[in-house]
Protein backbone atom coordinates (compact mmCIF):
# COMPACT_ATOMS: atom_id res chain seq x y z
CA UNK A 1 0.00 0.00 0.00
CA UNK A 2 1.13 3.50 -0.60
CA UNK A 3 0.01 6.92 0.61
CA UNK A 4 -0.01 10.63 0.47
CA UNK A 5 -0.52 12.81 2.85
CA UNK A 6 -2.59 16.18 1.87
CA UNK A 7 -3.02 18.75 4.48
CA UNK A 8 -6.20 20.31 4.14
CA UNK A 9 -8.70 23.19 6.06
CA UNK A 10 -6.91 25.72 8.05
CA UNK A 11 -6.47 23.85 10.97
CA UNK A 12 -3.77 21.83 8.47
CA UNK A 13 -5.48 17.80 9.17
CA UNK A 14 -3.76 15.54 7.18
CA UNK A 15 -6.41 14.03 5.04
CA UNK A 16 -4.56 10.90 3.40
CA UNK A 17 -4.71 9.21 0.15
CA UNK A 18 -3.94 6.05 0.21
CA UNK A 19 -3.97 2.96 -2.69
CA UNK A 20 -3.04 -0.27 -3.74
CA UNK A 21 -0.10 -1.00 -6.26
CA UNK A 22 -1.11 -3.65 -7.45
CA UNK A 23 -4.68 -2.34 -8.71
CA UNK A 24 -3.95 1.41 -8.74
CA UNK A 25 -7.50 1.52 -6.32
CA UNK A 26 -7.52 3.99 -3.69
CA UNK A 27 -9.64 5.93 -1.16
CA UNK A 28 -9.56 8.73 0.56
CA UNK A 29 -9.19 8.83 4.29
CA UNK A 30 -10.79 12.54 6.07
CA UNK A 31 -11.82 14.79 3.17
CA UNK A 32 -11.99 18.01 5.46
CA UNK A 33 -11.33 19.89 2.29
CA UNK A 34 -9.86 21.29 0.18
CA UNK A 35 -11.00 19.18 -2.42
CA UNK A 36 -9.18 20.69 -5.75
CA UNK A 37 -5.90 19.59 -3.76
CA UNK A 38 -7.47 16.38 -2.94
CA UNK A 39 -8.41 15.90 -6.83
CA UNK A 40 -5.21 17.03 -8.20
CA UNK A 41 -3.54 14.48 -5.88
CA UNK A 42 -5.32 11.54 -7.38
CA UNK A 43 -4.70 12.40 -10.68
CA UNK A 44 -0.66 13.00 -10.37
CA UNK A 45 -0.46 9.61 -8.58
CA UNK A 46 -2.75 7.91 -11.53
CA UNK A 47 -4.88 6.32 -8.92
CA UNK A 48 -8.53 5.74 -8.82
CA UNK A 49 -10.67 6.68 -6.26
CA UNK A 50 -13.10 3.88 -5.05
CA UNK A 51 -14.08 5.19 -1.89
CA UNK A 52 -14.61 7.76 1.04
CA UNK A 53 -13.11 6.42 4.94
CA UNK A 54 -13.89 8.68 7.90
CA UNK A 55 -12.37 8.31 11.04
CA UNK A 56 -14.86 10.86 12.83
CA UNK A 57 -17.04 13.58 11.77
CA UNK A 58 -15.53 16.65 12.91
CA UNK A 59 -15.66 19.25 10.40
CA UNK A 60 -12.21 19.24 9.39
CA UNK A 61 -11.77 15.66 8.70
CA UNK A 62 -15.13 15.15 6.81
CA UNK A 63 -16.40 18.52 5.56
CA UNK A 64 -15.75 18.09 2.30
CA UNK A 65 -17.84 14.57 2.12
CA UNK A 66 -21.11 14.84 0.79
CA UNK A 67 -19.65 17.33 -2.17
CA UNK A 68 -16.42 14.73 -2.53
CA UNK A 69 -18.73 11.83 -2.64
CA UNK A 70 -21.70 13.53 -4.77
CA UNK A 71 -19.53 14.64 -7.49
CA UNK A 72 -17.10 11.45 -8.06
CA UNK A 73 -20.01 9.04 -6.94
CA UNK A 74 -18.31 7.39 -3.75
CA UNK A 75 -19.22 5.35 -1.03
CA UNK A 76 -18.52 6.60 2.21
CA UNK A 77 -17.24 4.13 4.85
CA UNK A 78 -17.41 5.03 8.64
CA UNK A 79 -17.10 6.42 11.02
CA UNK A 80 -19.17 4.53 13.82
CA UNK A 81 -23.15 5.34 14.31
CA UNK A 82 -22.06 7.32 17.54
CA UNK A 83 -21.08 10.17 15.58
CA UNK A 84 -24.46 10.69 13.77
CA UNK A 85 -24.81 13.92 15.90
CA UNK A 86 -21.55 15.50 14.45
CA UNK A 87 -22.86 14.52 11.05
CA UNK A 88 -26.16 16.09 11.82
CA UNK A 89 -24.60 19.55 13.00
CA UNK A 90 -22.50 19.94 10.13
CA UNK A 91 -23.86 23.07 8.96
CA UNK A 92 -23.47 24.35 12.72
CA UNK A 93 -19.90 23.17 12.80
CA UNK A 94 -19.21 24.85 9.76
CA UNK A 95 -20.77 28.09 11.03
CA UNK A 96 -19.42 27.66 14.30
CA UNK A 97 -15.30 27.19 12.56
CA UNK A 98 -15.72 29.76 9.80
CA UNK A 99 -15.42 27.11 7.34
CA UNK A 100 -16.87 27.17 3.83
CA UNK A 101 -20.98 25.91 4.00
CA UNK A 102 -21.04 21.96 3.40
CA UNK A 103 -23.57 19.72 3.86
CA UNK A 104 -24.44 16.69 5.87
CA UNK A 105 -24.23 12.98 4.57
CA UNK A 106 -25.36 9.45 5.41
CA UNK A 107 -22.60 6.78 5.21
CA UNK A 108 -23.26 3.77 2.46
CA UNK A 109 -21.59 2.24 5.68
CA UNK A 110 -21.50 2.58 9.51
CA UNK A 111 -18.34 0.91 10.52
CA UNK A 112 -18.15 -1.39 14.22
CA UNK A 113 -14.92 -2.84 15.96
CA UNK A 114 -13.88 -5.85 13.99
CA UNK A 115 -14.94 -4.53 10.66
CA UNK A 116 -12.38 -4.74 7.82
CA UNK A 117 -12.14 -2.18 4.88
CA UNK A 118 -10.93 -3.09 1.55
CA UNK A 119 -9.06 -1.30 -0.92
CA UNK A 120 -8.07 -2.82 -3.97
CA UNK A 121 -5.60 -6.02 -2.29
CA UNK A 122 -5.50 -3.87 1.06
CA UNK A 123 -7.27 -4.88 4.02
CA UNK A 124 -8.10 -2.46 6.67
CA UNK A 125 -9.24 -3.68 10.14
CA UNK A 126 -12.05 -1.13 12.09
CA UNK A 127 -10.63 -0.64 15.25
CA UNK A 128 -13.33 1.87 17.84
CA UNK A 129 -11.57 4.20 19.64
CA UNK A 130 -14.17 6.42 21.00
CA UNK A 131 -13.08 9.69 23.97
CA UNK A 132 -12.54 12.31 21.58
CA UNK A 133 -15.90 11.00 19.73
CA UNK A 134 -17.97 8.72 21.01
CA UNK A 135 -17.42 7.43 16.81
CA UNK A 136 -14.06 7.35 16.45
CA UNK A 137 -12.49 4.68 14.14
CA UNK A 138 -9.35 3.81 13.44
CA UNK A 139 -8.05 1.83 10.57
CA UNK A 140 -5.20 -0.74 10.92
CA UNK A 141 -2.80 -2.09 8.01
CA UNK A 142 -2.03 -5.04 9.39
CA UNK A 143 0.51 -5.99 6.41
CA UNK A 144 1.92 -2.62 6.36
CA UNK A 145 1.86 -2.52 10.14
CA UNK A 146 0.48 1.11 9.86
CA UNK A 147 -2.76 2.82 11.32
CA UNK A 148 -4.50 6.12 10.23
CA UNK A 149 -5.56 7.12 13.96
CA UNK A 150 -7.37 10.53 13.27
CA UNK A 151 -7.68 12.60 16.37
CA UNK A 152 -7.13 9.71 18.54
CA UNK A 153 -3.35 10.00 19.56
CA UNK A 154 -0.56 12.61 18.24
CA UNK A 155 3.34 12.37 18.47
CA UNK A 156 3.22 13.77 21.83
CA UNK A 157 -0.11 14.55 22.60
CA UNK A 158 -4.00 12.96 22.32
CA UNK A 159 -7.05 14.48 21.17
CA UNK A 160 -9.33 17.03 23.38
CA UNK A 161 -11.96 16.11 25.13
CA UNK A 162 -13.96 18.70 25.64
CA UNK A 163 -16.61 18.58 23.14
CA UNK A 164 -19.76 17.52 23.38
CA UNK A 165 -20.01 13.64 24.49
CA UNK A 166 -15.92 13.88 24.57
CA UNK A 167 -14.60 11.57 27.35
CA UNK A 168 -11.05 11.87 28.79
CA UNK A 169 -11.07 8.08 30.62
CA UNK A 170 -12.33 6.57 27.52
CA UNK A 171 -9.90 8.24 25.25
CA UNK A 172 -6.68 6.60 27.17
CA UNK A 173 -8.41 3.13 27.56
CA UNK A 174 -8.69 3.38 23.41
CA UNK A 175 -5.53 4.20 23.39
CA UNK A 176 -3.90 1.81 25.82
CA UNK A 177 -6.17 -1.13 25.63
CA UNK A 178 -6.75 -1.09 21.93
CA UNK A 179 -3.88 0.84 19.95
CA UNK A 180 -0.94 -0.09 22.02
CA UNK A 181 -1.63 -3.64 22.13
CA UNK A 182 -1.48 -3.25 17.91
CA UNK A 183 2.35 -3.05 18.51
CA UNK A 184 5.13 -0.73 19.07
CA UNK A 185 6.22 -1.02 15.30
CA UNK A 186 3.20 0.02 14.40
CA UNK A 187 3.66 3.67 12.20
CA UNK A 188 0.46 5.99 12.86
CA UNK A 189 -0.07 8.66 10.82
CA UNK A 190 -2.36 11.15 12.92
CA UNK A 191 -5.10 13.52 12.31
CA UNK A 192 -2.70 16.70 12.92
CA UNK A 193 1.37 16.92 12.58
CA UNK A 194 3.85 14.51 12.19
CA UNK A 195 3.82 10.26 12.06
CA UNK A 196 4.81 8.41 14.63
CA UNK A 197 4.93 4.92 16.17
CA UNK A 198 3.23 3.50 18.54
CA UNK A 199 6.59 2.48 20.85
CA UNK A 200 7.65 6.22 20.47
CA UNK A 201 4.41 7.38 22.29
CA UNK A 202 4.29 4.42 24.68
CA UNK A 203 8.00 5.63 25.76
CA UNK A 204 7.80 9.53 25.58
CA UNK A 205 4.23 10.59 25.11
CA UNK A 206 3.40 12.42 28.75
CA UNK A 207 -0.57 11.73 28.19
CA UNK A 208 -0.11 7.69 28.07
CA UNK A 209 3.19 6.48 28.60
ZN1 LIG B 1 -11.56 15.79 15.74
ZN1 LIG C 1 -8.93 17.13 13.66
Amino acid sequence: MKYRIIPVTPFQQNCTLLWCENTKKAAVVDPGGDLGRILKAVEEEGVTLEKIMLTHAHIDHAGGTAELAESVGLPIEGPHQGDQFWIDGMAQQCAMFNFPPCEGFTPDRWLNDGDKVQVGDSSFDVVHCPGHTPGHVVFYNKDDQMALVGDVLFHGSIGRTDFPQGDHQELISSIKNKLFPLGEAVEFIPGHGPSSTFGVEMQSNPFVR
